[in-house]
């Protein structure tokens, strides 16, 4: 059978994507990320960006941002082994390791390029990597990348977790990798008892904790604090920045060993530009808002609390879970961008979920919460979802 020609074949896959409910389009947005965005045009109220803290468009970031192009300009013009890693660059990854409470951090230019940099650069064949199934794809891809073996236990189930441990004994070396606050549920890791198994089988963890910084803990120091996780038995921690900080990039805090091996190994980390002088800059503006202004936790907590009785009240399919991440499970995909459409008649523009990035028939709307939503703003997200649901 003589196959399409390739052009034919990509129209015919992306009919059939439309067809399934799941076709991915950009819009384009103007003016400033926040809680009301211009999007393709119109105005609308937001509960899908990462922005949990409102830090994107603050002043203390653009301050610093420009200050820091005012001197340094604008390209890094290097990797970081080169001549790309300023004084900024330098500067937050001291500060991280105090933030963090680790001897050292490590900037990535993503979360991406940090979890495939870190995986790949620390596993090596005859190693084993062991992985909750709904870890964020930079993890997978990390595994993938690595000659290390890959194993995957079930969602959160530390019997599963037990068990491919288990099946690992006879790796060289083993790692367990999670995410913190999973991406698309919005729960929070087992950390505490994902520690003590590692212990018990002498497994290294890396916590990817893009949803738990800058959130969780007192200080924002995410699910390491909010499990009070002892300052001895730190797993690996990797974050980002283009979530609850504001900003862009990524980093990892461990220890001076693990940190040093990234850099003659890290691929991400070695064969990359560094970011922007500025983008440093302006996150050590938010490290310090982050450190110093509780109160935005303290709020987002408070409309979180609000939210879900809302939501509750209305007889929505709640997911259990306590952060910023508020899903809404729908099942069906149709049905989902049908709900999605019904809220953007009310000028409220939520996240469609579906597969392949969650599983399949548990397609849903993703709602987050970010300090600078308003109570009455939370009002106007339940009406609009009494009437989608209504509709
Ligand atoms: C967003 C995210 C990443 C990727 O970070 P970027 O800086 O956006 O590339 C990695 N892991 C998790 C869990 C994330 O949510």
């Amino acid at each position: 059978m003589a196959s399409l020609p390739w052009s034919t074949q990509l129209t015919k896959n992306l009919a059939e994507r439309k067809e399934a409910g799941r076709y991915r389009q950009q819009r384009t947005r103007l003016g400033a990320q926040g809680v009301e965005v211009v999007i393709d045009g119109k105005k609308r109220l937001s509960f899908c960006s990462n922005d949990y803290l409102g830090l994107a468009n603050h002043p203390d970031l653009k301050k610093a941002f420009i200050d820091a192009v005012e001197q340094e300009g604008v390209g890094a013009g290097a990797a970081h082994l080169l001549t790309g890693h300023s004084r900024y660059h330098q500067q937050l990854e001291e500060q991280l390791a105090d933030f963090m409470g680790t001897q050292r951090a490590l900037l990535f230019s993503s979360g991406y390029q940090a979890n495939m940099g870190i995986i790949d650069g620390l596993m090596v064949r005859g190693d084993a990597i062991i992985q909750d199934k709904l870890n964020h794809a930079s993890l997978l891809d990390g595994a993938r990348l690595s000659d290390a073996d890959l194993l995957r236990y079930p969602h959160v189930d530390m019997s599963r977790l037990h068990n491919r441990l288990h099946n690992a004994a006879t790796a060289d070396h083993k790692l367990i990798v999670t995410d913190g606050v999973f991406s698309m549920d919005g729960d929070i890791a087992p950390l505490a008892e994902i520690m003590a198994q590692a212990k018990q089988h002498r497994a290294a963890v890396l916590l990817d904790d893009a949803h738990g910084l800058g959130v969780l803990g007192k200080k924002g120091r995410g699910c390491v604090e909010h499990h009070a996780i002892n300052q001895h038995e730190m797993p690996m921690v990797m974050g980002t920045f283009g979530k609850a900080f504001g900003t862009a990039g990524a980093f990892v805090a461990a220890d001076e060993e693990v940190i040093e091996t990234l850099i003659q190994q890290a691929r991400t980390y070695v064969y990359t530009t560094a970011q922007p002088a500025a983008i440093a800059a302006a996150t050590l503006a938010s490290l310090k808002l982050v450190q110093d202004e509780s109160w935005r936790r303290e709020k987002l907590q408070a409309l979180i609390a609000h939210f879900r009785a809302g939501a509750k009240a209305l007889g929505l399919n709640l997911m259990d879970s306590l952060t910023a991440i508020q899903p809404i499970l729908i099942g069906d995909d149709n049905l989902a961008i049908s709900i999605g459409k019904k809220l953007e008649e009310k000028d409220i523009l939520v996240g469609v979920i579906r597969p392949p990035t969650v599983p399949k028939g548990s397609a849903r709307l993703r709602i987050t919460l970010s300090a600078d939503h308003t109570e009455q703003q939370l009002t106007q997200l339940l009406d609009a979802l009494e009437f989608a649901y209504a509709h």
